[in-house]
């Protein structure tokens, strides 16, 4: 079993948001891995959500960059990062959308193992009011007060959103006074809520990033049957399983592509839960 690789090993993290809470079981009961904390990173240089520092890359790259940081500052072989994005959904209006990314990094043998995870049950969403009362219902709808908001004026400056005046905010009593400030503040006397996405500040996410550290786990156990490399796992989907009713090949998931980090070792195989058939809603011969 190549988990035994990382017995006894230290991993480094930073985090400036508690992923540490949930993060350091799994591993070391998945993978015997003790967590070191990196607190002198400040992660916020590798973006935020409050906007005010962009991405240096795309979301999996930073991943890797700040669990590099982490090994950087601690001195270690071994690091480990998380990181989310959420938006629109693509496809469903009103609906948001989010990706969460845990990466680890192994500078010894040369080994990056990621885990994605798309996540439709996600709080993300932004809302404009003048008071508590009149945006009681959106309030209940994303999680507060055990979801934090962050609280600004509404409008522009500069073609800039104005900045920032409240994050992490949990009361009622806080939330109608940054409100008032911001109403106060904005050109068009409204003040503009939103979701604080840190993973101290949303529960939901910090159990979203909770699950994916036990699947990124699962995955650094299991290794490569070509060279014996940790991390072996999903890699791709093909689209075509065929319509229940007339046969043709539909957008569903087909055939799950499993590769391995180190080699080129590729395995095509049917759907883990056994699928074989689509539903004709989902076929455009059956149902256009
Ligand atoms: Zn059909
Ligand atoms: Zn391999």
């Amino acid at each position: 079993m190549s988990s035994r690789r990382y017995t006894g090993r230290l991993i480094a993290l930073a985090t400036q948001h508690g992923k540490e809470r949930v993060l350091s079981r799994p591993l070391r009961h998945g993978l015997g891995l003790t967590l070191c904390h990196a607190v002198a990173v400040n992660t916020d240089r590798f973006g935020s959500f409050a906007g005010e520092h962009a991405r240096p890359a795309d979301a999996p790259t930073t991943c890797r960059l700040k669990a590099e940081a982490a090994m950087q500052a601690l001195g270690l072989d071994l690091g480990i990062a998380s990181e989310g994005s959420f938006g629109p959904h693509p496809v469903v209006p009103f609906l948001a959308i989010g990706q969460e990314w845990l990466t680890l990094v192994d500078r010894r043998d040369g080994f990056v193992i990621s885990e994605p995870m798309l996540c439709s049950h996600t709080n993300f969403g932004s809302c404009t009011a003048a008071d508590p009362e009149s945006c009681a219902s959106w309030l209940r709808q994303v999680g507060f007060p055990s979801h934090a908001l962050m609280v600004r004026a509404h409008g522009v400056e500069n073609a800039k959103p104005l900045p920032w005046l409240a994050k992490g905010v949990h009361g009622s009593a806080e939330l109608a006074h940054w409100m008032a400030v911001a109403v106060d503040r904005s050109p068009l006397g409204l003040a503009w809520l939103e979701t604080d996405m840190r993973a101290h500040c949303n529960p939901t996410r910090m159990a979203t990033i909770r699950r994916l550290a036990f699947r990124l786990v699962r995955r650094v156990a299991a290794s490569c049957p070509a060279c014996d490399a940790p991390g072996w796992g999903l890699v791709a989907t093909r689209a075509g399983l065929p319509c229940g009713a007339c046969g043709l090949a539909t957008e569903m998931v087909q055939l799950e592509e499993f590769g391995c980090v180190a080699c080129s070792h590729r395995q095509l195989l049917p759907r883990r839960d056994g699928l074989t058939a689509a539903d004709p809603a989902h076929c455009s011969y059956c149902n256009p």
